[in-house]
């Protein structure tokens, strides 16, 4: 259990050589749907030269239509580790919708010798797939990132994250992506980040905030800085353990979420922002 029924010891794990606990900070940074080599090794590099050894990169998409681009699945995923591990990245968040996934995931790490680490998400649409949260659960080879389901209560959020824990892996960060209101919103989702002390209290999980799917735009506020940077740091004062965010060499083209992806000249200031705003929780 993860401290929902009253096991509060503290929660927190080692991964590839990366501790992520409700003491620690990482941003996990890249591209929402992996698409050229080129982009992903823009972002690999960027992320180098500031110092950040975790990313995230999507390469299996789930989309609201059938017609818009589905990720490239397995076929990125043998140049995709090999890239990650000549820039020194030592975790990526990368969504899975199927155990089979999994298996493609732990083939490609095989046969490239494991030049990274795969920290599991399941996103807001699968928040309560059943049958995929005790796949992910019962392998204990990578952590979970737990994408709060955007219109689930946290209740049944954290319920679900018992079925990943019920079944064995208890390497699980609590991700807060924004929810949906019937209240109409200048943002794509209503940003939930009061509630990153809220979990941490529940469950001892280190917690995670993603402010790129809330806003869904790189709309700034009158001083100039994009609402994803001041949602970010919301989360951060707050006590968030990761950021999880969108960024892409060139937004117009990308395949998925580009009206939210900051660019990469973007990247350090963010960088600095999270650093004063961890300073400042
Ligand atoms: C994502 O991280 O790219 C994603 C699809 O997020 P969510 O599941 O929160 O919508
Ligand atoms: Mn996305």
């Amino acid at each position: 259990q993860i401290g929902r029924h009253g096991d509060l010891e503290a929660i927190g794990f080692t991964y590839n050589g990366i501790k992520i606990s409700q003491d620690t900070f990482h941003i996990f940074a890249g591209l929402c749907a992996v698409d050229t080599k080129e982009n992903a090794e823009k972002i690999f590099a960027a992320l180098a030269k500031v110092g950040i050894e975790t990313a995230r990169m999507g390469a299996y998409k789930p989309r609201t239509s059938p017609y818009d681009f589905q990720g490239h699945g397995r076929q990125c995923l043998p140049w995709l580790f090999e890239m990650a591990g000549k820039y020194g990245i030592k975790i990526i968040a990368m969504e899975v919708l199927s155990p089979h996934h999994i298996e493609e995931i732990n083939r490609a790490l095989e046969e490239a010798g494991h030049p990274t680490g795969v920290m599991l998400q399941i996103g807001t649409r699968n928040a309560q797939n059943f049958e995929l949260l005790k796949a992910v659960g019962s392998q204990h080879e990578h952590p979970i990132l737990y994408k709060r389901g955007m219109g689930l209560t946290l209740e049944e959020s954290l319920n679900a994250c018992e079925y990943i824990a019920s079944e064995g892996n208890r390497n699980i960060v609590f991700c807060l992506r924004g929810v949906r209101t019937h209240l109409g919103d200048p943002h794509r989702n209503l940003v939930d980040f009061g509630h990153v002390p809220v979990v941490k209290r529940l469950t001892r999980l280190p917690v995670c905030v993603d402010p790129s799917h809330p806003i869904g735009s790189r709309v700034a506020a009158p001083d100039g800085i994009m609402d994803i940077f001041h949602v970010a740091a919301q989360g951060v004062i707050a006590g968030a353990n990761i950021v999880l965010v969108e960024f892409h060499p060139c937004p117009e083209e990308a395949l998925c979420d580009g009206p939210q992806a900051i660019t990469l000249e973007e990247l350090p200031h963010f960088v600095e922002h999270m650093r004063i705003a961890r300073k400042a929780y």
